[in-house]
């Protein structure tokens, strides 16, 4: 585990030349688009477009879109690659498909080829954007069997449309003939598709292509209704995702088939795992598939913060490969809270989404709905994080993190562990360590549990209540922690297996120095909550008592306060994992523990209290102040640490945004990681850190997330903070003694001591990047 601290899949070794891929990025900027095509052996087009922009037209545009003025906005923003509205629901071409339905005000013109055209004349590549799961009345009409039905019979609709079955030939005939027609009249250089999965897993159809298909496949009827422990159901939830698999092969070969090699179709993902999951869109599977991943994710919400957007690019990333692109759509218009199309996004939001998801590997794709607008000031949001992101560019490609922690979690646990309630059993729990470690300026890896045995140089992996682990995903944690590696995991982990079936004790209860007492859970089947969206935020709301964590009263360091009775003042140094509490017995809790049988060799630093009232004050002192009941579990094994905890403090932390929370799981996590944690950073704010290597450079990207409204969105104003002492562990081959600091345009030195590099930065007002080579 010693060594690099690099945390790259095979993966990402095998796809990532560095030293070729870095040349590839100092490439001409515009490329002719007719390269791409006709050059056999150069670097595809997919993997030299960085910078990305969309005019999301209405019906209404082609009667008044100035392509002139866009075609300005495209070189203003440093565009080179464009997103245009071909077909699907709305055809801006005159399609010989009779049914495939004419923007309103297209009349006979073929705005579509216009656009690509210009885009081409100019330079720019272009995918031909289709939004494809949904059709008019007339098409209903005329192949109803094509179309999505409930149990009864009755279509499922989407406000005046009719949504097509996925298992129908509308998505293996009718699509193709599309895609072969827009392929073949106008020669964009891909196709991309934001509603390409068809239904998602909240509607189960009933149409004779799926009950055929479905029987064939399982040997059972359709589901009669969402149960996660029904067989049916959950034959029903894997065959889904792969047809999805299917179609995105099919449309590939169809595009390539049609448009030559390169001509690639590229369907858009989520930033979210659980959208994912409702939609049976393996992000996995897809990043093995993809050439390059489009994300549509557009903005934060309070809850996760702009941090996310950089967890996002990193978790991408660590499927597709550092080598590929990842553009994302980013709304330059208010997307929530409130949904204006045609306001502008207040700008320091938009710029700061930008930024996030930028530090995390993502590239930047302007996303504007409609062709004109009213409010103009959305026209220079995107200009000056496009301009700086092409001067930048050969530092923001095509380079490696350094990270020593491992975030894990698999989109089967959304699915078998979440089921329901995935944004509170999954998200929440997830979302608490990345906030936390952000907070604790610790550089960190989102990790697949399916790829542990890949990852090299992490030395720590955080299993957030990841319930549902197959045999073989806790094999290869263990094959980690034998190798010396350290572990912290919490509440549920491992007590189910990947169909979320109840093991009778944790299957890593060896590592956890502890085993579950009574009859095993039971995950509920369906239908016990809304899921995203339901409560308040991004996590379903999940039932609170008035509890506590007793910290270990054997370790309490000193009493300097009224005395309660005649407990004896305990002396002795409290474990580094309490660091910071030494003027409280107790912290805030909220949750409920039950017994564990906990091995004699191991350290229960927090113990639980149990509720009392809150209410009328008079009743609220702790009845039963202390209790034999583990909240958190560290053991020790070799060189490898294993905290595990109980108490669900990762998903109270999501919630409750309680300081307590955050720095206990970050003492935590400094404990379990020894001294192996290559960056420390000094000074006021919260400030997302992302750590990368390039051959002979390392590259420091700091995002402050300290605005006005860090609270909540939108920002209104930034505000700067700072000084900062940064130090970063040297690698071998970094020796420079001056780094340079490439947003304030300034240079800083750089002193090394005991291997680590120490730079003093001024201050950082939206973000910085530090380059030391
Ligand atoms: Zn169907």
């Amino acid at each position: 585990m010693a060594g690099a601290r690099t945390g790259v899949t095979r993966r990402g070794f095998l796809g990532g030349a560095l030293g070729t891929a870095i040349a590839l990025g100092a490439g001409p900027t515009r490329p002719a688009a007719a390269q791409s095509r006709n050059s056999p052996g150069a670097i595809p087009w997919y993997r030299r477009a960085y910078r990305w922009g969309q005019t999301n037209i209405t019906e209404k545009d082609p009667a008044r879109y100035d392509i002139g003025w866009w075609r300005e906005y495209w070189k203003r923003t440093e565009t080179q690659a464009v997103i245009i509205n071909a077909g699907g629901i709305v055809a801006y071409y005159p399609s010989k498909f009779p049914l495939h339905h004419r923007a309103e005000f297209l009349g006979g013109r073929d705005l579509f080829g216009e656009l690509t055209k210009a885009a081409h004349d100019d330079g720019l590549f272009v995918m031909a954007r289709m939004d494809s799961n949904r059709a008019a009345e007339d098409f209903f009409k005329t192949q109803p069997d094509w179309f999505a039905h409930d149990r009864d019979g009755k279509p499922y609709r989407a406000a005046d449309k009719y949504v097509a079955c996925i298992n129908s030939p509308y998505y293996d005939e009718y699509l193709p003939g599309v895609l072969r027609e827009i392929a073949g009249r106008s020669r964009p250089d891909g196709f991309t598709d934001n509603s390409w999965a068809g239904l998602g897993r909240d509607s189960i159809c009933y149409c004779a292509h799926c009950e055929r298909k479905f029987t064939a496949k399982s040997g059972k009827a359709l589901p009669r209704q969402a149960d996660w422990n029904d067989p049916a159901y959950r034959d029903w939830i894997m065959w889904s995702y792969a047809r999805r698999i299917e179609v995105w092969e099919l449309n590939n070969r169809t595009t390539r088939d049609a448009g030559g090699p390169d001509c690639i179709w590229a369907g858009m993902n989520s930033g979210s795992v659980t959208s994912q999951a409702r939609s049976f869109r393996d992000l996995k599977e897809i990043c093995r598939r993809a050439d390059i991943m489009m994300l549509d994710h557009q903005r934060r919400d309070d809850d996760t913060g702009f941090q996310q957007n950089g967890d996002t690019g990193k978790r991408v990333h660590g499927l597709l490969g550092w080598d590929k692109v990842a553009p994302e759509s980013m709304a330059m218009y208010q997307s929530g809270p409130g949904y204006y199309r045609v306001a502008s996004k207040p700008a320091a939001e938009a710029r700061m989404w930008m930024i996030a998801g930028i530090a995390g590997g993502i590239q930047p794709w302007w996303h504007h709905v409609g062709a004109y607008h009213e409010d103009r000031r959305m026209y220079r949001t995107a200009e000056p994080v496009m301009r700086w992101f092409k001067t930048n560019e050969q530092y923001l490609v095509n380079r490696h993190p350094v990270a020593s922690v491992g975030l894990v979690w698999s989109q089967r646990n959304t699915d078998f562990f979440g089921r329901d309630e995935a944004p509170d059993r999954v998200d929440a729990p997830y979302t608490g360590f990345m906030h936390a470690l952000v907070r604790a300026r610790i550089p960190y890896l989102p990790v697949h549990a399916d790829d542990i045995d890949e990852t090299a140089g992490l030395t720590l992996l955080i299993l957030p209540n990841l319930g549902a682990l197959s045999d073989a995903q806790a094999a290869s944690i263990r094959r980690f922690v034998q190798k010396g590696g350290s572990l912290i995991a919490t509440g549920e982990t491992g007590l189910y297996n990947e169909w979320g079936d109840p093991r009778p004790d944790f299957v890593l209860a060896d590592l956890f120095a502890c085993h579950r007492l009574g009859d095993p859970p039971r995950l509920r089947g369906a239908g016990s909550r809304e899921g995203a969206g339901g409560g308040r935020g991004a996590f379903a709301p999940s039932p609170s008592g008035h509890t506590y964590l007793r910290l270990a009263p054997e370790l309490r360091a000193r009493v300097d306060g009224p005395k309660a009775g005649d407990e004896p003042p305990a002396t002795g140094e409290r474990h580094a994992v309490l660091h910071g509490f030494d003027e409280t017995d107790i912290l805030p809790f909220g949750g409920t523990l039950s017994s564990l049988q906990v091995d004699a060799t191991a350290t229960v630093p927090l113990t639980f209290v149990p509720a009392f009232p809150t209410y009328p004050p008079e009743t609220s002192w702790m009845r039963e102040p202390k209790s034999n009941i583990p909240g958190l579990i560290l053991s020790e094994r070799g060189r490898a640490r294993v905290a595990y905890m109980p108490a669900d403090i990762d998903r109270r932390y999501a919630r409750e945004h309680l300081p307590d929370h955050a720095s206990l799981l970050a003492n935590i996590i400094r404990w379990a990681s020894g001294q192996s944690i290559p960056l420390h950073v000094e000074g006021p704010g919260l400030v997302d850190c992302h750590l990368y290597e390039q051959p002979g450079r390392l590259i420091l990207h700091m995002v402050n997330l300290t605005s006005e409204a860090t609270w909540r969105a939108p920002v209104h104003e930034l505000i700067r903070v700072g000084p900062f002492t940064v130090r970063i562990r040297r690698p071998q081959r970094v020796a420079a003694r001056t780094a340079r600091l490439l947003v304030s345009a300034a240079e800083r030195p750089v002193t090394f001591q005991d291997g680590m590099g120490t730079i003093e930065i001024d201050s950082i007002l939206d973000h910085e990047l530090i380059v030391v080579e």
